[in-house]
């Protein structure tokens, strides 16, 4: 790439497809001509080739690695998007007789509620939209049904900005980590099935990582069809067809940078604290001006969420931080506002750039 074309570069707020690490585009650019030992790019060479097995094992045992998961959970590279596992979840892993339990607290869990309620029943045991879903509930709020084949949560809703800061109580957990995967330590075991688009914090889009307890796997209904059944899938070691053997690539390349960089999802979630902390301070000295979306005890760290008092102010607002170098600023078209993806690859002095401008914005404006 060109020097004229890196310095073009501003600061990227997208809620995903999302900011990736420099270093990890960089290593990209270095290997496009060729992939070291391949002969070939990455792009040209077949999904059963010796180099792409090492990419995929190596982002296999990565993942493990960061995230502690043990033998007894099977890693699936699939596609279609998280949306594809708001069916194949249910599909999979319930029935009428023992439906899914969904914790709706954003416009993400509410999709997922209403494909599971089309296929097998799912339930809705918590509806967080008369609070304009600006909380997770604590435990006590909701049935724990003895009939559930599992609890369904989003463990941080993208558009909302509001993220379960402890996982609900239950040892059949299902959670949607889209946007949140890979920025704190996880506890896998607890979780039946977890699954994560990669456009947010671990890659680019088109490819969507399932992890799931292998023996929810012998009860898989026999008559899915076999794109839509997770065991074809681990049978055929996530190559069932081709691959988004790109987007696998990639991401592997973003946990090595996890793992160079940060050593572990610790320091990756302390980095990310801090970070967070930049925006909610500002937003908490002028709470008059910047009015956040979510509750405090419920804020999320990877998607900050607020709006003005006058909405005019917001086009003000993004259209002065663009002047700034900063990008993707606006709320979902659904909710509106400010919202400020600030994934793992967002650095820090991007956070920071944006919390001057907030502070400078406030003085401004504030009356
Ligand atoms: N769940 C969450 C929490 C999301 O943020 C998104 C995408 N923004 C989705 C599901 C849907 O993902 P996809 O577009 O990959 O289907």
């Amino acid at each position: 790439m060109s020097q004229s074309l890196v310095s073009e570069r501003v600061y990227n707020f997208s809620a995903g497809p999302a900011v990736l690490p420099e270093e990890v585009l960089e290593r990209i650019r270095d290997e496009m001509m060729c992939l070291p030992g391949a002969g070939s790019s990455i792009l040209e060479i077949s999904h059963r080739s010796k180099p792409f097995d090492a990419i995929l094992e190596g982002a296999d045992q990565r993942l493990r690695q960061l995230l502690s998961i043990s033998d007894d959970y099977s890693v699936l590279f699939l596609q279609g998007g998280s949306r594809l596992q708001f069916s194949m979840i249910p599909m999979n892993i319930s029935t009428a007789e023992r439906p899914g339990d969904y914790l709706v607290t954003g416009s993400w869990s509410q999709k997922a509620a209403a494909e599971a309620a089309r296929l097998s029943g799912g339930r809705v045991i918590f509806d967080g939209k008369p609070d304009n879903f600006c909380r997770v509930p604590e435990s006590s709020e909701f049935e724990n049904n003895s009939d559930r084949s599992f609890l369904y949560y989003a463990a941080n809703e993208t558009i909302q900005g509001v993220q379960f800061q402890d996982l609900p109580d239950g040892n059949d957990l299902v959670s949607d980590l889209s946007s949140e995967f890979l920025s704190r330590p996880f506890d896998v075991d607890r979780h039946a099935a977890i699954y994560a688009c990669a456009q947010k914090n671990a890659g680019p889009a088109g490819l969507t990582v399932v992890i799931i307890r292998k023996s929810l796997l012998e009860q898989v209904p026999d008559n899915l069809p076999a794109y839509l059944n997770f065991r074809e899938h681990d049978s055929n070691g996530s190559r069932f067809n081709t691959p988004p053997t790109f987007a696998i690539y990639v991401t592997d390349l973003v946990l090595q940078w996890i793992l160079d960089k940060f050593g572990s999802l610790e320091s990756m979630q302390a980095h990310n604290e801090s970070k967070a902390a930049l925006l909610y301070d500002v937003i908490d000295e002028f709470p008059e001006f910047y009015i956040g979306h979510s509750r405090v005890e419920s804020r999320s760290r990877m998607n900050v969420t607020f709006r003005f008092a006058d909405e005019a102010i917001g086009d003000q607002f993004k259209s002065e931080a663009a002047e700034h170098q900063m990008q993707s600023l606006g709320g979902h078209r659904s909710v509106g506002g400010i919202r400020a993806s600030i994934y793992n690859a967002m650095p820090v002095a991007g956070v920071q750039t944006l919390a001057d401008f907030m502070r400078d914005f406030a003085k401004k404006h504030a009356s």
